[in-house]
């Protein structure tokens, strides 16, 4: 038995798929997958949960968990070779917001690889690498956590070395102690670029060093290991010390690799190019990737069409280490997740499940009545996520439900159009339209296509449809509010002969009687006099006296409260 009481208990292991997680729960996948979209994530079955996710999955369905410890993917799928050749240091910025990280590496890119390629035409491609005297080293292009947060959820060591940039004028903030503890986590050892040095003197440079050692970063000068390299991304004055200790740096953690055997590495970015489908940055950490070569990451299979590096350059090989960009997936390779050189029998038999994979994308949920039924094709990973979430939040200001049948990346197809007239979804396109075929194809089932390439564009035009849908809801209003003097009863009818204290009571409307600050009934004003006259209405100020249908116990002091219903169609 476990501490929660349930004789069930799951084991937490990196890389765990909602499918994997559904599969210890003992539910179906789409529990799960609702599950999550109801806390705005959304999720496919392929889609890698990270821990805390895991865990909270777990508290939700009542099970308990054990977390199990294990090696990183790349690391339990490339045999370790000390026998391999040295390679490039992969290299995250990270720090405070406004330290200087885009700066920093803005002025690398510009002043170490615009110039070196030819014509200057540098690819995006999340990543680059720099030649120094000293060596090679790469640098991640995002700054900031996403690295840390990826290598934390799938436990891929994308860094080899963090550069934490610290601006000298600002000193050690929130962000810089999260990002020196996300570095210390994940045993990644840190080089200081101490930033802004242009604005300050020599003893704020000091001060900040005091700072660092506050927070447990010992520096090389006092006796720690960690060097401290003052600079000035924008006058551009250390920067070259920063390159060129890099790959020094890097030479002493004696990073290996074998150029031999299969590929394995991660993916930087992906996105839908046109011309070329499903395209990735692909940064290889052991082996060679080769065009022609079969390969898995995460659910999404693929097999190398072509390839080009960083300077836009056809190649037909990538090593350890040289960010590519890839072409040839299946569909979107999910971001941060390993990639692995796979054969041709695997590959085969991975796409004869494309159908069942497919059917992951879905999302929700069955065909509703009273709400907008939309099926969503987007054209990346990040518009899904804020569009999903973007479309959450607007049911919730309008206080209503939008059913998303299904969340696609891609244009939109035949199938698109016959899900859409099978489920009466409305096809909701963002980035993506539909070829002109398939314009006709769905005008001949009757289904709706609307494609938008600003997001608010596709909010407001959602917004509009929730609108028109809205039925008009009651809502209460406190309109009066009269204090009961003396209670009357004549022949069997009790009167209760009131002060109006504000506002005003209205024959036929709803009354609250209150007593000592609790509700004890409620009824409808039945008549309404004053002075043995009917009246429809007793403003403040006036004595009245009024039967209440439904309620007759009244009692000197009684406040009573006139409430009118209105209809409301706009949401509060
Ligand atoms: P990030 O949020 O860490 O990426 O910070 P940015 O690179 O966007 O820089 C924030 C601001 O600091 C920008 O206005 C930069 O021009 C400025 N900045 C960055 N590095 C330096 C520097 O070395 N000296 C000075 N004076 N300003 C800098």
């Amino acid at each position: 038995m476990n501490e929660s009481g349930s004789k069930q208990t799951i084991v937490i292991t990196k890389s765990m798929t909602a499918s994997d997680v559904a599969a210890q729960l003992g539910c179906p996948a789409g529990e799960v997958i609702l599950y999550l979209l109801r806390q705005g994530i959304v999720c496919t079955r392929n889609k890698i949960l990270p821990e805390n996710l895991v865990k909270e999955l777990a508290r939700h369905f009542g099970v308990a968990f054990e977390v199990k410890q294990e090696d990183s993917p790349i690391e339990s799928l490339v045999e370790k070779s000390v026998s391999g050749e040295s390679r490039a240091p992969i290299v995250v910025v990270i720090g405070h917001v406004d330290h200087g990280k885009t700066t920093l590496l803005d002025y690398i890119r510009k002043s170490r690889v615009a110039q070196r390629e030819k014509g200057g035409i540098t690819q995006h491609l999340g990543a680059y690498k720099v030649n120094t005297a000293q060596g090679e080293v790469v640098f991640l292009d995002t700054p900031g956590h996403e690295a840390f947060m990826l290598m934390r959820a799938r436990g891929v060591k994308v860094a080899d070395i963090a550069v934490l940039v610290v601006a000298a004028d600002d000193g050690v903030m929130p962000q810089t102690v999260e990002a020196i503890k996300h570095a210390q986590e994940a045993k990644v050892p840190l080089v200081v670029a101490l930033n802004k040095i242009d604005k300050v003197d020599s003893k704020r440079i000091q001060d900040v060093k005091n700072q660092l050692s506050r927070h447990g970063v010992m520096l090389e000068e006092w006796g720690g290991d960690v060097l401290c390299i003052p600079l000035s991304a924008k006058t551009g004055v250390g920067v070259d010390k920063l390159i060129e200790t890099l790959p020094v740096f890097g030479a002493l953690l004696e990073l290996k690799a074998t150029k031999e055997g299969p590929g394995v590495g991660y993916i930087l970015e992906s996105k839908i190019e046109k011309g070329r489908g499903a395209v990735s940055t692909v940064v290889l950490q052991h082996g060679t990737l080769k065009l022609g070569d079969h390969v898995i990451v995460g659910g999404v299979t693929g097999r190398v069409n072509a390839m080009v590096d960083a300077a836009g350059r056809p190649i037909d090989h990538v090593g350890p280490s040289d960010p590519a960009k890839v072409a040839g997936f299946d569909e979107l390779a999910p971001v941060g997740e390993v990639l692995k050189v796979i054969s041709l029998a695997e590959y085969k038999k991975l796409r004869s499940n494309k159908g069942q994979r497919l059917v992951s994308e879905t999302i929700g949920a069955e065909t509703r009545e009273d709400v907008p039924n939309i099926l969503l094709k987007v054209d990346t990973n990040s518009s899904k996520e804020a569009l999903v979430l973007a479309i959450e939040k607007l049911a919730k200001q309008q206080q209503q439900e939008v059913n998303i049948i299904q969340v696609g990346i891609g244009v939109i197809t035949e199938s698109d159009v016959l899900f859409a007239a099978e489920t009466h979804a409305t096809i909701y396109g963002f980035c993506v339209k539909p070829e002109i075929h398939v314009q006709v194809f769905a005008k001949r089932h009757g289904v709706q296509i609307k494609s938008f390439f600003v997001i608010y564009h596709l909010l407001d035009d959602l917004k509009e449809r929730l609108e028109k849908m809205r039925k008009p809801k009651l809502v209460e209003k406190k309109i009066g509010e009269a204090i009961v003097r003396k209670v009357f009863n004549i022949k069997g009818q009790v009167i209760a002969g009131c002060y109006v204290k504000t506002g005003r009571m209205v024959r036929g409307h709803k009354v609250v009687i209150m007593r000592d600050n609790q509700e004890i009934g409620h009824g409808i004003i039945q008549t309404l006099q004053r002075e043995k006259r009917a009246i429809k209405e007793a403003a403040a100020g006036f004595e009245c006296g009024f039967i209440v249908d439904g309620f007759n116990d009244f009692a000197e002091n009684d406040r009573i409260e006139c409430i009118s219903e209105e209809m409301s169609s706009s949401p509060k």
